[in-house]
């Protein structure tokens, strides 16, 4: 049975510090020297990441670099060209870079035809006094710095997206009334694996800056024009170079309403580690969830976000709220998946 909202409220503020103490917690990494982090997706971002830092290269330079990789292939169906498209079969992209030595950032949304949006984004950073520029004005920019407008939806991506609308039933985002309580709407409750993804990178320097990346296509056959977390400065990725970085994947309306890499930095600033900074937001986004659509029968959320974070000393960790999995790193040990932290099993 499902718990009362007041009762699962009251739980989790009684038990915050019990549940933290159950939360699996793998060791953290620490390494001095260049390192970089990422989403599983990311070991060979992370690689070429750390490669270009000691070649010479700004850490913000690095990691863009390191996630052009994915952003550019064709089977990774979450980020840049390959990416799975929206409901209406047309691939958009969100993507941000924030700079820690300038403390500038850049980032594009529901950007169609261009491969690579974080370099989009690092131009909106270097060339505009703005931080965020979306769909026909983000393309208009894009293509006024010289980039060609290609179409990104592969046949692969196609023939799913297909498969899709074939079988529309219970799977897109148009939610009928429905009061807290409901739970049943007709409506994907439980998306498939493959709807969600995105890569995020941070990186240090050989000069000890900081900076990140985040870059995908978004929630599979979203509405077109949703926007997700990874372009929201403070909810895809968020930067501080005196503190360190963090950055998400996962459901990103809930970072978008409880701006967890922000909090994540924020809770590094005032000594967390980066691990115990990662499942803090994972327990904050499950305080904050109080619709019965969102819950499993626990109470709990039923979806999954993950945190990747590091700080200026180059201790990085992840944690997520649901399941074990890994994320990558790559420091002077080479380039590696390491567990991440989970808040429920
Ligand atoms: N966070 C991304 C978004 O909401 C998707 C993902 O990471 O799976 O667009």
């Amino acid at each position: 049975m499902k718990k009362s909202l007041m009762n699962r409220r009251d739980f989790i503020r009684n038990s915050a510090v019990a549940g933290a103490a159950t939360a699996l917690r793998p060791k953290i990494h620490s390494a001095t020297g260049p390192v970089a982090i990422a989403s599983r997706n990311g070991l060979g971002a992370v690689a070429r990441a750390v490669e270009e830092i000691n070649a010479g290269a700004d850490a913000l330079d690095a990691v863009i670099t390191g996630v052009n990789l994915v952003e550019e292939d064709p089977n990774d169906r979450t980020v840049g060209y390959g990416g799975l498209p929206n409901a209406d079969g047309v691939v958009e992209l969100d993507s941000a870079v924030m700079h820690g030595p300038t403390g500038r950032a850049g980032a594009v949304a529901s950007l169609q035809g261009i491969k690579y949006p974080s370099k989009v984004a690092r131009l909106v950073l270097q060339r505009t006094d703005h931080v965020l520029l979306v769909a026909k004005g983000a393309q208009d920019f894009a293509r006024m710095h010289g980039f060609s407008i290609e179409n990104l939806l592969t046949g692969e991506a196609r023939e799913i997206w297909v498969r899709w609308r074939e079988t529309l039933s219970n799977r897109d985002d148009y939610l009928p009334p429905h009061g807290p309580d409901d739970v049943d709407l007709g409506q994907a409750m439980k998306r498939s694996y493959e709807h969600w993804g995105t890569i995020h990178c941070s990186a240090i320097d050989l000069q000890g800056n900081i900076s990140s990346v985040t870059t995908t296509s978004g929630l599979a056959f979203k509405i077109p024009g949703r926007v997700g977390d990874s372009p929201i400065i403070g909810a895809g990725l968020y930067c501080d170079n005196e503190v360190g970085a963090a950055g998400s994947t996962g459901r990103g309306e809930a970072n978008l309403e409880n701006c967890s890499s922000f909090l994540i930095v924020e809770r590094m600033r005032m000594g967390d580690s980066p691990q115990d900074a990662c499942l803090y937001a994972c327990e904050r986004i499950a305080q904050n969830t109080h619709l019965a659509r969102l819950q499993n029968q626990a109470g709990e959320p039923a979806f999954n976000v993950s945190f990747y974070a590091l700080n200026k000393a180059g201790e990085v960790a992840g944690a997520r709220i649901r399941g074990a999995a890994q994320m990558s790193v790559a420091d002077k040990n080479g380039a590696r998946h390491i567990d991440m932290a989970y808040l429920y099993a």
